[in-house]
């Protein structure tokens, strides 16, 4: 009985841990998605599939809790308030295999290669820079800004 008892008690502590770390990231998501939406006339962010990044090893943590899908919501929102834009580049676009400055396709690029080097003009990319960039410009020539 006692036993039992305790293992009650647990489940209620572990819930209340759970709770608490929900409510944090989600205090951190609003302030980060208000900063954002304070400091830009527009956002641009790629619409990733989360299942497939879940199921990608070194990826699963930080997204099969859906964070991203909440802080596109909550940006979405505030932009919105303010006047202000959103643009969700599509999911297959290629945001990382494109060379910014020729526009080129690597379609060799890997998930292990971060910094990578363009075989049609040789500029030495970062990935993620790279990825950045593009998704920028993209957003912009949807918004006619370009
Ligand atoms: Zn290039």
């Amino acid at each position: 009985m006692k036993g039992s008892k305790n293992r009650a008690k647990q489940r209620q502590k572990v819930a209340e841990l759970h709770e608490k770390v929900a409510n944090q990231r989600k205090d951190f998501l609003h302030k980060l998605s208000r900063q954002i939406a304070n400091a830009y006339t527009a956002v641009a962010i790629e619409d990733l599939n989360m299942r497939a990044m879940a199921q990608c090893l070194t990826l699963a943590k930080s997204t099969n809790d859906n964070g991203f899908g909440m802080l596109k919501t909550f940006l979405a929102y505030k932009l919105a308030e303010q006047g202000k834009q959103l643009v969700t580049i599509d999911k297959w676009y290629p945001s990382s295999k494109r060379c910014r400055y020729c526009q080129a396709i690597n379609e060799e690029l890997t998930l292990a290669d971060r910094i990578w080097s363009c075989k049609c003009c040789g500029a030495e990319l970062d990935r993620d820079i790279n990825a950045a960039i593009n998704i920028k410009n993209e957003g912009c020539r949807i918004l006619g800004i370009a």
